[in-house]
C-alpha cells in the first residue's frame, strides 16, 4: 500500500486568500485604489444565493471593493445585459461574475458575450476560451485553475505526465485539459461515450474526475502513486438510515475515497479539497484583472 497524501484544499485556499488580501492592501496603500469584484445574481435560486454570499463575503474579507447586483427572476434578457454593460463601464469594477444558471428563458451564452473579456474573471466568455486554446493569456475558469494550483504545489513539475480528465464540460473538463496541456502533460479527455474508462484511468499519472457521479472512480481504477483530483460535488442521502429518513444528506465526490486511500499518491478530499479553491481563485483572477487594468501586470 502506498502512503496517500491528502491535499488540504481548505488550508491552501485560506493561504491564497490571505496572499490576495495582502497584495490588495499593498495596492490600496501605494495607489489609493482596490480591486473591485461585481457579482450579478438573477432570481432566487437557493444554491446560487449561498455561492454569491460566499463570494461577496470573501472578497470583502480580502479588502476588495465588492458589489452585488440583484435582478428579479422575471428580469428580461435586455435588463441582464444592460447590467453587464453598466459594470463593463464602471472603472471601479475589475472583475464581473454572472452567477449561473440563469432563470429559465434567459440566454446565459448571449449574456456572457456582453461581458468585457478583460473583466471576465470566471473565464467563461468565448473570447477567453478562444484565447486559452490559442495559447494566449486569458482568465481560466476558477475551478480548473484551483485544481492546477493544488497539483503543482503537491506534485511539482508536471512535464511529461499522462493526465486523464474525466468529463468534458465547458466549465471544468475542457479548460482543465487546456491547462494540463499548457503544463506539458500528455492529456486524454474521457466522457460518457469513452470505452474502458477504468483501463484509461489506470494509465493516468494525474487523474482529474469531474463527472458528477458519486464514487464512480474506484480504487482499482487508479495507478498506484497517481495524483487524483476529485472535482465532483454530489449530494447523497446520509449513510445513517435514521438520519437519511429525516432528509439529512452529505457531500461526496466522484472518487471512492476509501478505495483510493493507500493507492493514490495524492488525493483531494470532498469536502475540503477543490471546492474552497474555486472562490480563492476568483479573488486571484480579480486581483490580476485589476493589476492589468492599471498596467501593473
Ligand atoms: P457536467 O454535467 O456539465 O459534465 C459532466 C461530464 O461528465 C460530461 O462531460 C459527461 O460526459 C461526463 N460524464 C457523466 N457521466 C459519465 C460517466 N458515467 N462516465 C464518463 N463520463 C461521464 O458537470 P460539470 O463539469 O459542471 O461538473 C462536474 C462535477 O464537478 C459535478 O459534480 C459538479 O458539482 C462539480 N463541480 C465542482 C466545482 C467545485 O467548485 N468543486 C465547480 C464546478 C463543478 P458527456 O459530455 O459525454 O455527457
Amino acid at each position: 500500500m502506498a502512503e496517500t497524501q491528502w491535499i488540504d484544499g481548505a488550508a491552501r485556499a485560506e493561504a491564497l486568500r490571505a496572499a490576495v488580501g495582502a497584495e490588495t492592501e499593498d495596492l490600496a496603500a501605494r495607489y489609493g485604489w482596490r480591486p473591485g469584484l461585481a457579482v450579478i445574481l438573477v432570481g432566487e435560486d437557493p444554491a446560487s444565493e449561498v455561492y454569491v454570499r460566499s463570494k461577496i463575503e470573501k472578497s470583502q474579507a480580502a479588502g476588495m471593493v465588492s458589489l452585488a447586483r440583484r435582478l428579479p427572476a422575471d428580469a428580461t434578457q435586455a435588463e441582464v445585459e444592460a447590467q453587464i454593460e453598466a459594470l463593463n463601464a464602471d472603472p471601479e469594477v475589475h472583475g464581473i461574475l454572472l452567477q449561473l444558471p440563469l432563470p429559465a428563458g434567459l440566454d446565459s451564452a448571449a449574456a456572457l458575450e456582453r461581458l468585457d473579456p478583460r473583466k471576465d474573471v470566471d473565464g467563461l466568455t468565448v473570447a477567453s476560451a478562444g484565447r486559452r486554446v490559442s495559447g494566449l493569456s486569458a482568465f481560466s475558469p476558477c475551478t480548473p485553475l484551483g485544481c492546477m494550483m493544488l497539483l503543482k504545489e503537491s506534485v511539482g513539475d508536471l512535464t511529461g505526465a499522462h493526465a486523464v480528465v474525466l468529463g468534458r464540460s465547458v466549465l471544468v473538463g475542457r479548460p482543465m485539459a487546456d491547462l494540463l496541456l499548457e503544463a506539458n502533460c500528455t492529456v486524454t479527455i474521457a466522457h460518457s461515450r469513452s470505452r474502458d474508462l477504468a483501463g484509461l484511468c489506470r494509465t493516468a499519472d494525474i487523474l482529474v474526475a469531474a463527472v458528477g457521479r458519486p464514487g464512480m472512480v474506484k480504487g482499482d481504477w487508479i495507478k498506484p502513486g497517481a495524483a487524483v483530483i476529485d472535482v465532483g460535488i454530489n449530494r447523497v442521502p446520509h449513510p445513517d438510515p435514521a438520519k437519511a429518513a429525516k432528509g439529512r444528506t452529505r457531500l461526496v465526490g466522484d472518487v471512492d475515497p476509501v478505495g483510493a486511500d493507500g493507492v493514490a499518491g495524492w488525493l483531494t478530499p470532498v469536502p475540503g479539497g477543490v471546492g474552497p479553491m474555486t472562490v480563492a481563485c476568483l479573488l486571484h483572477n480579480t486581483l490580476m484583472a485589476a493589476k492589468r487594468a492599471h498596467g501593473l501586470a
